[in-house]
């Protein structure tokens, strides 16, 4: 029998083998070398080793406004944008930059608007 011959699968015009997967012997190369090659890169461009980590990675220290403690994550952050231990979170106990007054005003003109005393019972 032998090798069937039909047109290449590349449509160049030429007869293919099915041996060599229905192309002619031009194209089979083509293809061959067209392998190879993938096959080349997919060895060289493997994705180099991530390189050992950068030892040292300095996290910024955590540490009380106040008294220099380290907090780390049980620091208090406050609102004037530092970070204190229990004893140095509130504002009275470091040198608060934060309006909590002027806060505290806005809140409570918030929550109590003027109340009219129209009508104020008294027993
Ligand atoms: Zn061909
Ligand atoms: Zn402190
Ligand atoms: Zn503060």
């Amino acid at each position: 029998m032998g090798s069937q011959q039909k047109p290449c699968a590349n449509n160049c015009g030429f007869f293919g083998t099915s041996e060599k997967r229905n192309l002619c012997s031009k194209c089979y190369k083509d293809l061959c070398l067209e392998e190879e090659l993938a096959a080349m890169k997919s060895v060289l461009c493997s994705p180099a080793p991530p390189s050992p980590g950068t030892a040292g990675q300095s996290k910024p220290a955590n540490r009380c406004g106040t008294c220099n403690k380290k907090v780390g994550l049980t620091g208090f952050a406050c609102k004037c944008g530092s970070t204190f231990c229990g004893v140095h979170r509130y504002p009275e106990k470091h040198e608060c930059t934060y309006d909590f007054k002027g806060e505290a005003r806005e809140a409570i003109s918030k929550a109590n608007p003027v109340v009219k005393g129209d009508k104020v019972d008294r027993f």
